[in-house]
């Protein structure tokens, strides 16, 4: 949502929501250093920050060039927010070379590259696998089984995934690709599933609105150990049009629901 980050987070408080999961685009909006100042202001914890990455094709989500001073630059910025942790995006197909093998292979290597200097700012990193169908556009890490081939070469008290319902609620081989996880899995965002899926690919129902067994997604999880916190991850038109505070109000009553599911 494009909401102004101080606008997002008073609407957070104002319903006693003080955890929250930072996109970098709304932080770099509002300005970093202002960012954090507001956060420390405002007690806020940041439990993830999202997202560096980007080497399928080495460009941003922009289109702009993309290199490890960029993404180190960004990890100095979590460190400064007090992110523990950054979500790694892993970035779309390169259309016109088309080779998804080589793309797959770069975010290896970038993820090769990028934990050292994360792990040395205390920061952990999770690869975040994306639904299939955004391949063309967001990222060539399509699957849970994939995400965990990335980063196995990586210690796992540094580098793991983040597993989000939206994107592998379909994989046959959900639970035991989570039990396999185990403690790789460093974060979860949960949502819904609602179709028909627009043509933009934005739109997430909050939980318990679409065709997600959330609470077999949330035992599978729990099943493999994680005890982390859930982070909310929805958007949509309807929600985008309310006002900011109903906005997060429904996102709370929703969560609510989640969380009485056992
Ligand atoms: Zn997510």
């Amino acid at each position: 949502m494009d909401l102004p980050l101080d606008k997002f987070l008073g609407a957070c408080l104002a319903h006693d929501v003080a955890r929250v999961a930072l996109l970098r685009s709304p932080v770099e909006a509002f300005g970093v250093d202002r960012a954090v100042v507001l956060v420390r202001q405002l007690g806020v914890t940041v439990t993830s920050y999202s997202a560096v990455g980007y080497w399928s094709n080495g460009h941003d989500p922009d289109g702009e060039a993309w290199t490890l001073s960029d993404n180190l630059r960004r990890l100095d910025d979590a460190v400064a927010i007090g992110a523990r942790l950054v979500v790694l995006a892993a970035g779309p197909l390169d259309l016109i070379g088309k080779d998804l093998a080589a793309a797959r292979r770069r975010v290896a290597a970038g993820i090769a590259e990028l934990w050292p200097h994360a792990a040395q700012r205390g920061l952990r990193l999770a690869l975040e696998p994306l639904h299939p169908m955004f391949c063309p556009h967001r990222s060539v890490v399509t699957s849970l089984g994939l995400a965990l081939e990335l980063v196995e070469s990586a210690p796992a008290e540094w580098v793991g995934v983040a597993v989000d319902s939206y994107h592998v609620w379909w994989d046959p081989a959900l639970d035991a690709l989570l039990a396999q996880a185990g403690p790789r899995i460093f974060a979860v965002h949960v949502n819904d599933f609602t179709p028909p899926v627009p043509p933009d690919r934005q739109r997430r129902g909050l939980m318990g609105e679409g065709c997600i067994d959330l609470r077999g997604f949330r035992n599978g999880v729990e099943a493999a150990g994680y005890s982390g916190p859930y982070e909310v991850e929805v958007q949509n038109e309807v929600l985008s049009a309310l006002p900011p505070e109903e906005m997060v109000a429904r996102v709370v009553s929703s969560y609510r629901d989640f969380q009485s599911l056992v």
